[in-house]
C-alpha cells in the first residue's frame, strides 16, 4: 500500500512596519489619506531622487528579529527586483536578495512543534492599482515605499490549523513588540502560501503559490482546497495534470484557485545590488537600541499572569489578546488588589461595551475612563456598594462622562439597598402570590427559588444584592414552614 499524502506548507507574510515615514523618504506613512497626497520626487520614482534608509524601519526590523529569534547578519545590503507594473514607478523594487537582514529563528506552535524561519529581509512596499469598474485602473502612490519586513517560513507546517496558528502567533508578537499594527483589513499584514503535497518518505512535491487570501480564514479555505487538488491530481496518473510552478489566486466566491501565472524565477526578476544604497553593517548599538525596546513577549507575559497573579490559562489568554488590553490590564493591577477580578471586569464588561455599538467604544485606546477609575468601579462592587447590575450601569455611563465612579453610583441612585426591613417588604409581598413555587422550595426543590429573585429586585429597581435576596427568601421559606 502507498504511504499516506502529507501537505508541505511555507508561508511568506509581510508586515508593514509601524514606522513615522517611509523607508526610504521623508514622506509620511499613512492608511486611508486621500490617494497620492504622501508622495515625494522619490517615492514616485523620479530620476536623481536618491534613497535614504529609515533608522527606525530599521530599527523595528532588528525588533522583529530577536523577538522571533533570529540571527541578525553583521553585513546587509539592498537589491533591486524588477517587474513592471503601474503601481511601481521605478520599475524596480527595492529588497534584499541575498544578504537579507537575517536569518533563522522561528515560533513554537502549542504542540510544541517548531516552524523554523528561513529569514527576514526589509523592502519596500508598492503602490495600489485600483481597476474602477473595469473601465480605467487609477494609481495611488501613498503605500509606495511605505517600508515592510517579508518573514520567510520553511516549509515546516503541515496541515491547514497549523498554518492558522502560525499566524496568529506571528502577528501577535509582532503587534506586542510594536513592530507592525498587523491589520489585514487595513493591509498591514499580507500573507502568500505556498504548498505541495507528497507521500511521506518520497521527495517534496512541486509547491504552488497562492495569492489573493485576505484573511485568515481565507488562508485556511484555500490551503484545504489546494491541498485536496494536488491529490486529486497526483493520483489520478494523469501527467497532464500534475500541479506545476505557479501562482495561483482564492476565488472566494467559488472557494477553490485558479491560475494566475506561472511562478517567476528568480532570474525573471534580474536582481542586483542597488547602487544607491551603500550596504549596511549592523552595529551592536543598532542591536542593543532594538533588545532596550523589545517588550515583555505574549507567551512571557501569559506565564507570569498564571504563575506569579494566579491567573486561570483562559483569563491569561484574554487578558494577552493584544498589547493593549494587557497594558491595561497591568495598570489597572497598580490600584486593585485581585488579578482576577481585573481579569474578570476586562474580559466581560468592558470586552462586551466593545462589542455594542450603542457604547460608543471599540477598542483600549478609546477608553476615556482610566485604569484608576475602573479599580475604583471593581472595588465598589466588591465592597458591596452596588451590585453587578448597577456596576455596569455606571462602566456604560463611564465611557461617556468624565465622572468618577463614586459620583455616578450617587447620581444614578445605583447604591445597593442595605434596609432589611425593606428588603423584607419586597420579599412577602412576592412570596403571597407565588404559593406555587413556594410549595415547590419546601417540597425540597432549591432551584425554584431562582424564580422569586427576579421579581424582588424587579420591585427593588434593581438595587437590591441578589445574594441578600436569595438569603432572605430562603428564610421567610423556612419560617412558614415551620409557623404552618
Ligand atoms: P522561491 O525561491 O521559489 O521563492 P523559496 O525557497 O524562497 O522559494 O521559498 C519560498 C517559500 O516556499 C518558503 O516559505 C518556503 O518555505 C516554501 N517552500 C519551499 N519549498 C516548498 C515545497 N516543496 N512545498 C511547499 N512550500 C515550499
Ligand atoms: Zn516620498
Ligand atoms: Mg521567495
Amino acid at each position: 500500500m502507498n504511504a499516506a499524502w502529507n501537505a508541505v506548507i511555507g508561508l511568506e507574510v509581510h508586515c508593514q512596519l509601524a514606522t513615522a515615514s517611509k523607508l526610504f523618504c521623508a514622506c509620511r506613512n499613512a492608511f486611508g489619506e486621500p490617494p497620492n497626497t504622501l508622495v515625494c520626487p522619490l517615492c514616485t520614482g523620479q530620476p536623481g531622487a536618491l534613497p535614504v534608509l529609515n533608522r527606525e524601519a530599521l530599527e523595528l526590523g532588528l525588533r522583529a528579529a530577536l523577538a522571533l529569534g533570529c540571527e541578525v547578519a553583521a553585513r546587509s545590503k539592498f537589491d533591486r527586483k524588477h517587474y513592471f507594473y503601474c503601481d511601481l514607478p521605478k520599475g524596480y523594487q527595492i529588497s534584499q536578495y541575498d544578504q537579507p537582514l537575517c536569518s533563522g529563528g522561528g515560533l513554537t506552535l502549542a504542540t510544541g512543534k517548531r516552524v523554523r524561519l528561513k529569514r527576514i529581509h526589509l523592502e519596500e512596499d508598492a503602490g495600489k492599482a485600483i481597476h474602477d469598474r473595469g473601465q480605467v485602473t487609477l494609481v495611488d502612490l501613498n503605500r509606495a515605499g511605505v517600508p515592510l519586513i517579508e518573514c520567510v517560513s520553511e516549509p515546516d507546517i503541515s496541515t491547514p490549523a497549523e498554518a492558522h496558528e502560525y499566524l496568529s502567533a506571528l502577528k501577535e508578537i509582532l503587534q506586542f513588540a510594536g513592530v507592525s499594527e498587523c491589520d489585514m483589513e487595513k493591509g498591514s499584514l499580507r500573507c502568500d502560501v505556498n504548498v505541495s503535497v507528497h507521500r511521506a518518505g518520497t521527495p517534496l512535491g512541486t509547491k504552488v503559490e497562492l495569492k489573493n487570501l485576505n484573511s485568515f480564514a481565507h488562508v485556511v479555505a484555500a490551503l484545504e482546497y489546494e491541498i485536496r487538488r494536488q491529490i486529486e491530481a497526483y493520483e489520478s496518473g494523469e501527467p497532464s495534470r500534475a500541479p506545476v510552478q505557479e501562482t495561483r489566486l482564492f476565488d472566494v466566491q467559488r472557494g477553490e484557485t485558479r491560475t494566475m501565472r506561472a511562478k517567476e524565477d528568480a532570474h525573471d526578476y534580474r536582481y542586483f545590488p542597488d547602487p544607491d544604497l551603500p550596504p549596511f553593517h549592523v552595529t551592536r548599538e543598532h542591536l542593543e537600541r532594538a533588545r532596550a525596546h523589545l517588550p515583555e513577549l505574549p507567551a512571557a507575559r501569559r506565564k507570569r499572569y498564571t504563575d506569579t497573579l494566579g491567573l486561570c490559562e483562559y483569563d491569561a489568554g484574554v487578558m494577552t489578546s493584544s498589547r493593549a488590553l494587557a497594558d491595561y490590564f497591568e495598570a489597572t493591577l497598580r490600584f486593585s488588589s485581585s488579578a482576577k477580578d481585573v481579569a474578570n471586569w476586562l474580559g466581560n464588561e468592558v470586552l462586551a461595551l466593545f462589542k455594542d455599538p450603542s457604547s460608543g467604544v471599540r477598542a483600549v485606546d478609546e477608553l476615556t475612563f482610566k485604569p484608576f477609575d475602573l479599580a475604583q468601579l471593581i472595588e465598589l462592587a466588591d465592597s458591596g456598594k452596588t451590585n453587578r447590575a448597577g456596576a455596569r450601569t455606571i462602566l456604560r455611563a463611564m465611557c461617556s462622562t468624565p465622572k468618577a465612579p463614586r459620583e455616578l453610583l450617587r447620581d444614578l441612585g445605583l447604591e445597593q439597598i442595605e434596609d432589611t426591613a425593606q428588603l423584607e417588604r419586597w420579599c412577602r409581598e412576592v412570596l403571597a402570590g407565588s404559593e406555587r413555587i413556594v410549595a415547590e422550595v419546601r417540597g425540597g426543590n432549591e432551584k425554584a427559588l431562582g424564580a422569586l429573585i427576579g421579581p424582588v429586585m424587579k420591585l427593588s429597581g434593581g438595587k437590591a444584592k441578589p445574594q441578600a435576596v436569595r438569603d432572605l427568601l430562603g428564610r421567610l421559606i423556612a419560617e412558614r414552614g415551620s409557623a404552618g
